[in-house]
């Protein structure tokens, strides 16, 4: 073995001899060079960070390739910068391995500080290959590592991370809305970012958060569309009013309203204001808000139905089909008869009405409704037809004695009290029968005549189906 000879690098490796490797690195042969890197990679000896750092600027590639994978190998922060130069090689093989370096271990470097120097040097060098790395550190479990992410693909500028960071803002609102906890650093570099990235070459972008799950994502994604303020902008809005998802209807209303924007024919009018709900405004723009409002009925909450209904009538529109939405018209009349002629179709629009509706009167003659299409319910009248019967002949002519009389009598062939045990009846204040009193004094509601509500394990509420007042055995209370 020759003394001066070229050190061999397996020997050197046995022995573990790091001073003798590192000293290696300098080695007038690019092979030696390459090899003493090759085996001090494993090793992960600090001593050897410098050094190896130092060769991403050898002027032999497979040097500079041996070096970067070496330092790969040990990962941390120290390593960040000369990878970020290995990553800007001239030589695409270099370029490869520092590539998969950075992108697969060095952003998931278990130290923190390592993978937020890593984004941020890729956003510095406008990493074009780095958007989809930088995108899933968005998520991080470290603030600073999410933030510098962010602030990179802003920089960068790739359209491919507009709709990751809508969806970033979307759960830091949502988490600030439901804990009150968020990190408002993320929603500024967040907001800033869209802001940088949401130009005219957004809109496609934009447009891909429109089918997200997230509600809150959709409205982001139409606001941030409406905010890029072009032309092009309302016909993508535009394109969405007769969209199958409300949400996405009600978001590109308000975006088309943002900008200013104005139907421009009657038909784009109707769907707007649809959109938005203003159901008169829906109506005002004639016969194409028709089937729209026929459709908004069924599904609409009951406030909002006689909106509807009125939007209807001023339409001279009347039910052609026995549908719900005939139903829930002629029960929005009150004409209960023609709306169990439309028959099973009614019964939703029935059962959301005896479930809802805040009028005692209403349920009742809903729930008579149900009775008459062989649709009983458990709730909220024990005995519908008995309560039918007393509110009819309380609504007919007579005096209030003649009334009593009357009810005095059928509640005594139905059972409900007994006048040869001595009991009396006791009446609301509207005169419907409420009580009967025992021969003792004892009070009990006459629970079959009226509605009740229960809540959860508690007794029933009871209240008076003719006037809607709660009622309890001691006597009447304010409703
Ligand atoms: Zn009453």
């Amino acid at each position: 073995m020759p003394l001066f000879g070229p050190p061999v690098i397996a020997q050197l490796e046995a022995k573990r001899d790091i001073q003798g490797l590192i000293k290696a690195l300098a080695h007038k042969d690019p092979t030696i060079r390459s090899a003493a890197a090759d085996a001090l990679g494993p090793i992960r000896d600090p001593m050897a960070v410098e050094p190896l750092a130092a060769l991403v600027y050898d002027e032999d590639a497979g040097v500079r390739r041996a070096a970067v994978r070496a330092l790969s190998a040990r990962g941390g922060i120290r390593v960040v910068e000369p990878m970020i130069v290995a990553l800007q090689d001239k030589d695409a093989g270099v370029r490869g391995v520092a590539a998969q370096a950075v992108y697969r271990r060095l952003m998931m470097d278990p130290d923190q500080e390592a993978r937020k120097a890593t984004a941020a040097a890729l956003g510095r060098i406008r990493a074009s290959d780095a958007v989809d790395p930088l995108i899933k550190a968005i998520q991080d479990p470290d603030e600073t590592v999410r933030v510098a992410a962010v602030k990179s693909l802003a920089t960068i500028g790739d359209v491919a991370a507009v709709a990751p960071l809508i969806v970033l803002l979307a759960r830091e609102q949502y988490r600030a809305r439901t804990t009150g906890r968020s990190s408002l650093t993320i929603e500024r570099a967040a907001g800033q970012a869209l802001d940088a990235l949401c130009d005219e070459n957004a809109i496609e972008a934009l447009e891909e958060a429109f089918i997200h799950d997230d509600a809150e994502v959709r409205e982001l994604a139409v606001r941030r569309l409406a905010r890029i303020g072009s032309p092009l902008v309302a016909k993508t809005l535009e394109a969405r009013l007769d969209d199958e998802n409300p949400i996405i209807r009600r978001s590109a209303a308000r975006g088309l309203a943002e900008l200013g924007w104005k139907p421009p024919s009657q038909e784009v009018g109707a769907l707007y204001w649809a959109a938005l709900r203003d159901w008169r405004r829906c109506a005002e723009c004639g016969a194409p808000a028709m089937p729209l409002l026929v459709g908004a009925f069924p599904r609409a909450e009951a406030h909002e139905r006689s909106d509807i209904l009125e939007a209807l009538v001023s339409l001279g529109w009347e039910p052609s089909e026995p549908d719900a939405t005939a139903a829930a018209f002629w029960a929005s009349k009150g004409d209960w008869d023609k709306c169990v002629e439309v028959g099973l179709p009614a019964v939703e629009v029935l059962d959301g009405i005896v479930k809802n509706a805040p009028r005692w009167r209403e349920r009742a003659a809903a729930a008579a409704a149900l009775h008459a299409l062989g649709q009983e319910r458990p709730a909220p009248f024990a005995r519908i037809q008995l309560v039918q019967h007393a509110l009819g002949v309380l609504d007919a002519d007579g005096t209030e004695d003649e009334k009593h009389a009357s009810l005095t009598t059928f509640l005594a062939e139905e059972h409900q009290f007994e006048p040869s045990n001595k009991q009396k009846v006791e009446w609301c204040q509207c005169g419907y029968p409420s009580t009967r009193v025992r021969k003792g004094g004892a009070r009990e509601l006459i629970t079959d005549l009226l509605g009740f509500e229960q809540s959860g394990e508690d007794p029933a509420i009871y209240f008076c189906p003719s006037c809607d007042t709660r009622l309890t055995a001691a006597g009447t209370q304010p409703s």
